[in-house]
C-alpha cells in the first residue's frame, strides 16, 4: 500500500512532459476504489479543434487543469486521493472539495518550479485553507526517499458543514416539469438542474445552486483573494457532484437558469458535454460568461437551447 503512493505520483510524473501547455506542464493521478488514472493539464479537444489554444474563452484560459481533468474522467471520486506534480490552484482545490476527495499528495519538486513561486501565494492563502475546511489532508511526497510529510490534516471525525446540500433524487420525470419545479424551489437563486445516470442505468436529477466552498458558510466565508473566489458556481458544482457520486451527466438534459461563467463553460467541455439549455439568456454573473458562450456557439462546439 505504502509503495503504491509513490507509484501513483510516479505515474503523473511520467506523463507530465506530454502536457500541451507551453509553459506550465502539470500532471495528476486520481486513485479510488478499483481505479487509478492520470491526466495532464490540457485544452478540451473541442476547443483545440475549433478555436485553438491561443484564444481565451471569455476571461478563461480555456485549459482544464490536471486535477480537474482527473475528477472529470474518474468513475467515482468520493474518498479518492489525488497525486499532483505541483501545488494546486484554489479553483482545483474547490473542485476537489466538492468532488469529495479525501487526500491530496503533492510532489516536493513542484514547490521549486517558477509557477509555484509565482502562484505560491494563492496556494498558501487559499488552497491550504480550502483543504483544511473541506477535511482534505495534504501531503508532500519525496519520491526518491519514499517518504512523505503531512502539511495539513483534519481532526479525526471532522465533518465539514455543507451549506445548501445538493438535491439528488432518483426520477424518471419529464425534464421540462422538473425545470418548472426547480424554478419554484430556487426562486431567484441561479441554479443548475441535470439528469445523470448511474452505472446501472438508473436516472437521477441533480439540483444545485451556488454555495461557499465546502466547509465555509455564508457567515464564515472569506473575502475573495486575487482572481479567485470562495464561491462555487452551480454548473461547476453540478459536474463535481456528479463525479463524486459516480453519475454521468446526460448532455440532453442539462439546464442552467442563467448563462454560466466562462470557467464553467470550459469545464463543461472538459466533461465532454456539448449541449446545454439556458433559462434566462440575459442573466449572468459577469460579462465574460455571455462572451464565452458566443465564442463556443459560433465555433459550433456547444449547442445552446
Ligand atoms: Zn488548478
Amino acid at each position: 500500500m505504502m509503495s503504491s503512493l509513490y507509484n501513483h505520483m510516479q505515474a503523473a510524473v511520467d506523463i507530465v512532459e506530454t502536457s500541451p501547455h507551453p509553459a506550465n506542464k502539470i500532471a495528476a493521478t486520481i486513485a479510488g476504489e478499483g481505479f487509478a488514472l492520470s491526466r495532464v493539464n490540457t485544452w478540451p479537444a473541442a476547443i483545440v479543434g475549433a478555436i485553438g489554444t491561443q484564444t481565451a474563452i471569455g476571461n478563461s484560459s480555456g485549459t482544464i487543469h490536471a486535477e480537474t481533468a482527473c475528477i472529470l474522467s474518474a468513475p467515482k471520486t468520493e474518498g479518492a486521493s489525488i497525486f499532483v506534480t505541483d501545488p494546486p490552484c484554489p479553483n482545483c482545490m474547490k473542485n476537489m472539495a466538492e468532488a469529495g476527495i479525501g487526500a491530496l499528495y503533492i510532489d516536493h519538486k513542484g514547490f521549486d518550479k517558477d509557477w509555484a513561486k509565482r502562484r505560491g501565494d494563492s496556494f498558501e492563502a487559499m488552497s491550504i485553507r480550502i483543504a483544511e475546511k473541506a477535511g482534505i489532508d495534504i501531503h508532500i511526497i519525496y519520491r526518491k526517499e519514499q517518504r512523505f510529510e503531512i502539511i495539513s490534516s483534519h481532526t479525526p471525525g471532522y465533518k465539514p458543514p455543507i451549506e445548501n446540500p445538493p438535491k439528488i433524487e432518483e426520477t424518471a420525470g419529464r425534464f421540462d416539469i422538473l425545470i418548472e419545479t426547480a424554478h419554484k424551489e430556487m426562486a431567484n437563486e441561479p441554479f443548475v438542474l441535470a439528469m445523470a445516470n448511474n452505472p446501472d442505468g438508473k436516472s437521477f436529477s441533480i439540483l444545485v445552486n451556488s454555495h461557499p466552498t465546502i466547509g465555509y458558510t455564508s457567515d464564515t466565508m472569506e473575502k475573495k483573494e486575487d482572481k479567485y473566489s470562495f464561491l462555487m458556481e452551480p454548473l461547476s458544482r453540478a459536474l463535481m457532484i456528479a463525479a463524486r457520486h459516480g453519475l454521468k451527466v446526460d448532455a440532453q438534459h442539462l439546464y442552467s437558469s442563467r448563462v454560466p461563467t466562462a470557467r464553467e463553460l470550459v469545464n463543461l467541455l472538459g466533461a465532454r458535454l456539448d449541449q446545454i439549455q439556458i433559462g434566462d439568456m440575459s442573466a449572468s454573473r459577469d460579462e465574460n460568461g455571455p462572451q464565452a458562450l458566443q465564442q463556443l456557439k459560433e465555433a459550433q462546439i456547444l449547442r445552446v437551447d
